[in-house]
Order: C-alpha cells, then sequence, then structure tokens
C-alpha cells in the first residue's frame, strides 16, 4: 500500500533520528546577547526566530571567552613582520597568542559536542568567515584579507563541519544549501551513532544519490569508488574519507541546470507510471524550473505527488525530495 504521508514518503524517521537534537554553534552576539565591543549585539532575526524552531544552539563570543570584558576596545588583523596579528590599535595590545591557544582549544571541546553546523558573524576579526580586512601597521589597509581567528581554527581543525555568515544567510541558495549540509552532517553523525558499517554507507550513499548529484556529479562518482573500496583500506579511514568528501561535494553549490538533470532522471523512473497529461504538466514545470519561471518547489511537489500515489520505491527512498522540514520553505524562492 502506498504511504500516505510525506513523512512516510521520504522516510525521514529512517534517517532522520529525533532522539539526535540539531546542534549548531553560533556567534554569541547573533543571538541578541550584548557581547560586542560597545555592549551591542547583532541579533539575527532569521537565526533567532525561525532555525531556533529547529536548532539548539551552543553560544559561543570568542572575544569574551578569552577575557576580552564588555565593553572592550575594538581589534583589528594587522599585518606585522609577514604575520597577520591580532591586535587592539587603540592600546597596541596583541592577541593574537592568547587567541589562537583558545581557539584550539574551544574547537576541540566543541568537537566534543560533535556539532552540525556553525553560524559565524560576518566581518569579525575573531568570527569572521572570510574576507576580514587586514591592516598596515600604519592603519592603511593591506592588500589581503583573512579569515577571522576562531573561525581560521574552527575551518582548519573541522574541514567537515557546515559554516557559513548569518549575511550569507540572506541569499536564499546559500541558505538552502546551508540548512541542507546540517541536515545531512546530522543523518551523518545518526548513522555514526547507530554504529557505522559498510552496508549502512552503502545504503546512506545511495538515499543521498540524487541531492549529491544536484551538487556535484564527479564527486559523487568519486564517493562511489570510496564505497566500493571497502575492505581495501581501514574502516576509520573510509569512514573518515566519505565524510570530508560527501560535506566538500555539499558545498559546492547546487545550479538551475544541475538540479534539472537530476529532475529529468529522476523521470525516468516516474513516466512509465503517468499518463501523457500528467507527464506533460511535469515536464512543463521542469522547463519552467529551468527558464527562472518556477520555484524548485513546483516541479518537486509535482513530482513528490507522483511518486507517493505511485509508490515508487527507488524515488520514495531519495532524500532528494525530502532534505529539511518543509516548513522552512527554503526551496520555495531557489
Ligand atoms: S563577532 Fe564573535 S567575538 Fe565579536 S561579539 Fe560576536 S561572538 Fe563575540
Amino acid at each position: 500500500m502506498a504511504p500516505d504521508t510525506e513523512t512516510d514518503l521520504h522516510q525521514r524517521s529512517r534517517w532522520h533520528d529525533p532522539a539526535l537534537p540539531l546542534r549548531i554553534g553560533v556567534s554569541t552576539c547573533l543571538l541578541g546577547e550584548a557581547v560586542r565591543y560597545d555592549k551591542g549585539h547583532a541579533k539575527n532575526r532569521f537565526v533567532t526566530d525561525t532555525l531556533s524552531r529547529w536548532f539548539d544552539f551552543v553560544p559561543v563570543c570568542p572575544e569574551v571567552e578569552v577575557g576580552m570584558g564588555i565593553p572592550r576596545p575594538t581589534i583589528r588583523l594587522v599585518e606585522r613582520e609577514g604575520e597577520v596579528r591580532l591586535v587592539a590599535p587603540s592600546t597596541g595590545e596583541d592577541f593574537t597568542d592568547v587567541m589562537a591557544a583558545y581557539a584550539e582549544k574551544k574547537v576541540t571541546q566543541l568537537q566534543k559536542l560533535d556539532l552540525d553546523g556553525y553560524i559565524l558573524k560576518s566581518r569579525s576579526p575573531s568570527c569572521g568567515m572570510e574576507r576580514i580586512k587586514v591592516y598596515l601597521e600604519n592603519g592603511m589597509p593591506a592588500q589581503t584579507s583573512d579569515s577571522g581567528m576562531f573561525a581560521a581554527a574552527l575551518k582548519r581543525q573541522w574541514p567537515a563541519l557546515p559554516l557559513e555568515e548569518e549575511g550569507r544567510l540572506n541569499d536564499h541558495r546559500l541558505r538552502e544549501n546551508f540548512i541542507e549540509r546540517v541536515f545531512c552532517r546530522n543523518r551523518w553523525r545518526g548513522l555514526v551513532a547507530k554504529g557505522l558499517s559498510r552496508r549502512s554507507l552503502v545504503e546512506f550513499h545511495t538515499a543521498h544519490k540524487l541531492l549529491l548529484l544536484a551538487h556535484n556529479e564527479a564527486a559523487y562518482r568519486r564517493m562511489g569508488k570510496l564505497v566500493g573500496s571497502a575492505g581495501t583500506i581501514p574502516d576509520q579511514d573510509l569512514f573518515q574519507q566519505y565524510e570530508l568528501e560527501f560535506q566538500s561535494a555539499l558545498n559546492t553549490k547546487a545550479t538551475v541546470r544541475r538540479h534539472v538533470n537530476v529532475l529529468q532522471h529522476a523521470m525516468g523512473h516516474l513516466k512509465n507510471k503517468l499518463q501523457s497529461r500528467q507527464k506533460r504538466e511535469i515536464l512543463t514545470a521542469i522547463q519552467d524550473f529551468a527558464d527562472g519561471i518556477l520555484p524548485l518547489i513546483v516541479p518537486m511537489t509535482l513530482m513528490r505527488y507522483n511518486i507517493r500515489h505511485f509508490d515508487v520505491e527507488y524515488l520514495m527512498g531519495q532524500l532528494y525530495f525530502d532534505p529539511h522540514p518543509k516548513e522552512l520553505m527554503l526551496r520555495n524562492h531557489a
């Protein structure tokens, strides 16, 4: 008998373990906490009002945690004798060493909490993910830019962790990409928690096939080879490499062209069940999405309905059709 709910359709319960809450690190000031240098905050409503319904937050303010106090002098990245240092220009105090030691230890602690992702405050010399201005000693901007010091440690020590800046979350595609990566990491964590085996890895890889193809087909094929190499390399290495490849593949932005390819591929599994009018309706919606007339949610919804109606087993197992809760409406604008 065909399943009758969206949840049944895409086996959310199988891959989303309700006992494993979604947990993300976040720059404390984004939650509205007055921890900035001027006793202000940088509350982000998408984080506090929307994501808070789905995620548990682990707030981190590196500058407060290294003891810089509130309020405090502003700090910046300064190029000094070939190195980038974290300095308070008004006092000349150099926080590089204390921040580096703190960041290394803090990231190790966060790894023990097994986060699913991290949202960083942009334009901060501590938290900024990229393009943070570096200055020369004379106060002029240098030619280079860098990551904030804490963000750099996160990237270096935890390359598989989905990271994003709050400003970039205003871009619908980047937002969907980040949330998708967070849910993917949570599913991966669930798999590991249950005891990762080669068989479960094959099933996981299969369930994410269309989703991965929408991002990076070459990476999907590489990961397939990796899964196929089970037994020839130590399991731990295999799982570690897979996770890295998995997150790195998802980090490639899904494009309209790739989505269209995936939808057409999925149609190959559905079309024999459809009458010509239904087929035409879906193909027109796919074309309209390709032409930018309709959002992804439209062909997706039509296909989901038919997959459920005709009980197409292969597509029912594909997380591409259900990578995150529909209430987040992430594909309504994509
Ligand atoms: S950007 Fe980072 S260091 Fe600065 S106030 Fe926010 S959380 Fe603290």
